[in-house]
């Protein structure tokens, strides 16, 4: 019975959870192997013991301007219209991130804030969003000016913390997800669709997996189960010719042969407080002081409890160490583009077998991101099945 199957997704996560239902729905019979003890992959959250929602590893906040993947979402859970809010601790006050010409007010006395806010306007159209780095590099002083205050207060040492890199040696693309706002909006996302699962990610994920054609096996590392040579599979012992769709790491399942692939993880301490406010919004970043990032009060984000506590997660970021933390964030610069590509060569190799998600494609996707993709993946192998 176990053994019929057409597809072995790896990893129970967003991606590889997405790729399944679709390959169920289209009468494929789908085993998903999950090496942890529950699904959801990062986004799991549950109930904790005072009664909030929490999301284990780290908050979840889905955003997408893709009304396919936001409908997507709406198909398995309700979804509570959510916009949010984030301040960064700025010298003991605490302002509105993304930077903005609101945050320009909150920080300077108004006359030099309005200095700042007229410079950037002469230069920038209103509404427009642009990056730390292209106001450091602008051609007016008084932008350089803006953008050298926003690089040292908001963007270096944080990158530090976070990456444990010098901000220069960050791929552009990440720090471009945090833009400068050129108004005064104040939401962390200006995405089309933003909000929660009603009841959290992990019913969703119930809700998605909950199919006929779905087999799933926690506790179960896919090396168990699975081994793939230089162009054959093996499943359970004997060779393999349905579809897999690997969501995991691609250095793990290829026995490292290349360099290992390097994340950055993250140390996560809950704490839990008599009180149902612990701070000014749902998330407030340290940027220069603490070892934490940041910190997340998660029922500002889930407000629906009786609970007369609120928890909150202090996140500390560090080195992914295998087989003592998880892995979080790819680091994309170049040689781990390499090492990652030498992979992608060993899996191109392997007929029916699909790399896929955060892991699996080595990129720092959002969730309606790793939702679009898995979509198109699974789509197109239901055309060829
Ligand atoms: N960032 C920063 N200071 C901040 C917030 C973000 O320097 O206060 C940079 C940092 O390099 C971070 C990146 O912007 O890794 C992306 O931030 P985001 O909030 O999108 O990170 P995520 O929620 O995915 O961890």
């Amino acid at each position: 019975m176990l053994k019929n199957i057409d597809v072995l997704v790896v990893g129970a996560g967003l991606s590889g959870a997405v790729a399944a239902r679709v390959l169920a729905d289209a009468g494929k019979r789908v085993l998903i192997v999950e090496k942890r003890n529950h699904v959801g992959g990062n986004c799991y959250d549950e109930v904790d013991e005072a009664g909030i929602l929490v999301h284990r590893y780290g908050p979840h906040l889905f955003h997408t301007d893709n009304a396919e993947a936001w409908e997507f979402m709406e198909r398995f859970t309700p979804m509570d219209v959510y916009e949010h809010r984030v301040k960064a601790d700025i010298n003991g006050k605490k302002v509105s991130l993304p930077f903005s010409l609101e945050t320009l007010y909150e920080i300077f006395p108004p006359n030099t804030a309005s200095i700042h806010e007229d410079a950037l306007l002469r230069n920038f159209e209103y509404g427009q969003k642009v990056t730390a780095g292209e106001l450091l590099s602008h051609d007016e002083p008084d932008v350089r000016s803006v953008g050298q205050f926003v690089y040292d207060h908001i963007f270096k040492n944080y990158t530090m913390k976070q990456w444990d890199i010098d901000i220069k040696d960050l791929d552009v693309g990440v720090s471009a997800r945090v833009p400068v706002y050129m108004n005064r909006d104040t939401r962390y996302f200006t995405d089309r669709f933003q909000g929660v699962p009603r009841y959290g990610y992990t019913k969703f994920f119930n809700n998605l997996l909950n199919h006929e054609n779905i087999h799933i096996m926690l506790n179960t590392p896919a090396k168990e189960v699975f081994a793939v040579g230089e162009n054959e599979m093996y499943f359970l012992g004997d060779k393999f010719n349905g579809i897999v769709i690997y969501t995991g790491s691609l250095d793990e399942i290829f026995d490292y042969v290349e360099d290992m692939l390097p994340y950055r993880s993250v140390n996560l301490k809950f704490e839990t407080y008599p009180t149902k406010n612990y701070q000014e919004a749902a998330t407030v970043n340290y940027p220069n002081n603490y070892a934490f990032t940041r910190i997340t009060e998660f029922r500002k984000i889930h407000p629906y409890t009786n609970s007369d506590s609120t928890t909150i997660l202090k996140e500390y970021p560090t080195a992914f160490k295998l087989g003592v933390n998880e892995r979080y964030y790819p680091i994309n610069n170049k040689d781990n583009q390499e090492i990652y590509e030498n992979y992608y060569h060993r899996a191109h190799g392997v007929y029916n077998f699909y790399a896929l998600g955060r892991l699996g494609e080595y990129r720092y996707y959002d969730m309606d991101d790793a939702i679009t993709a898995s979509l198109k993946l699974a789509r197109r192998l239901v055309e060829r099945l």
